[in-house]
């Protein structure tokens, strides 16, 4: 399979959709983001790269960074990680209270923002520099510590009233540990993270490889852990879309308001989609469509 000319086509094919949407403009620095832009990259776990379009214009990863906490959070607790998240898709939007009450402050999945905020409160306690493990964790995925945007940070933590409301009404339940002011700073930072489509392509290779990263075979998670995160990403990575992009994509996926989508192909590759403009679940309308595209023309599915 030529990967190249497939992305090449792929790029061309989603063209016109490109500007459909709506950026993530509750978040004040991410409203100043161009729609226009679309890029898509993959790299096998044998080594392989292919990229098209804006594969290495720089988008802030927003949601995407759940996938790195929720790794970070199982290799300092393993599966006590879980006694104080579910893995049950939510059916609400990303940023939704309503389930809390009734599951008295328990998040349903570490992909939504009530679980990832319980993830932050975890390595919160586990690490004395929980930022700096974030960061560090960057240099064993592509070979360069994380690089953060202070300012989008920022700007969420001053506008995040929902994130807010959400580790306060966990710690109402007593399921929040630290500072609620800590969690919020942490959680705002991991979501800061700024990367290129090519490099969370590379980044994530230790998903489709067992828990271990392609290339230099630093074991990231076990094999277990990493089937396991694979299958909160199909089931609750996109949110109240995730029924949907199974029905369409059928591969496990996590994506982020910043218009970022990655994929995982167990045992193939990983593949980054991204595209600013966004549909009603918080994913990106033509990244998601390039990933469906992706699946059809070569039959990669986990189906
Ligand atoms: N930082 C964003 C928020 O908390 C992340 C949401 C997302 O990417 N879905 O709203």
């Amino acid at each position: 399979m030529n990967y190249q000319s497939l992305l090449d086509s792929i790029a061309t094919e989603v063209a016109p959709m490109i500007g459909q949407g709506k950026v993530a403009d509750y978040i004040p620095a991410l409203a100043r983001v161009p729609i226009a832009q679309f890029g898509i990259a993959l790299r096998t776990i044998d080594g392989h790269t292919a990229a098209a379009g804006d594969a290495d214009t720089p988008f802030s990863i927003q949601s995407v960074s759940k996938v790195l906490g929720l790794t970070l959070g199982l290799q300092a607790m393993g599966p006590t990680l879980w006694e104080r998240i579910g893995r049950e898709p939510s059916g609400n939007a990303f940023n939704s209270l309503v389930q809390l009450e009734s599951e008295r402050g328990k998040p349903r999945n570490p992909f939504i923002n009530a679980g990832a905020l319980c993830v932050a409160d975890r390595l919160l306690s586990a690490h004395a520099e929980p930022a700096r493990v974030f960061a560090e964790l960057g240099r064993q995925l592509h070979g360069a510590s994380f690089v953060f945007d202070e300012e989008v940070a920022r700007s969420e933590r001053e506008t995040g009233y929902r994130n807010a409301a959400l580790v306060n009404f966990i710690k109402s339940f007593k399921q929040i540990d630290n500072d609620v002011e800590d969690v919020l700073a942490l959680y705002c930072h991991q979501c800061s993270i700024v990367a290129t489509c090519t490099q969370l392509a590379h980044a994530f290779g230790y998903l489709a490889n067992g828990g271990e990263q392609p290339g230099t075979g630093a074991r990231i998670v076990d094999r277990e852990q990493a089937r396991r995160i694979n299958s909160v990403m199909l089931t609750c990575g996109t949110y109240d879309a995730a029924g949907e992009f199974a029905f369409k994509v059928g591969i496990p996926c996590k994506s982020g308001v910043g218009g970022a989508i990655v994929a995982v192909i167990p045992g193939e590759m990983v593949l980054c989609a991204w595209s600013p403009g966004l549909d009603e679940t918080g994913n990106s309308v033509v990244a998601r469509r390039a990933l469906e595209l992706f699946v059809t023309r070569t039959g990669l599915s986990v189906f």
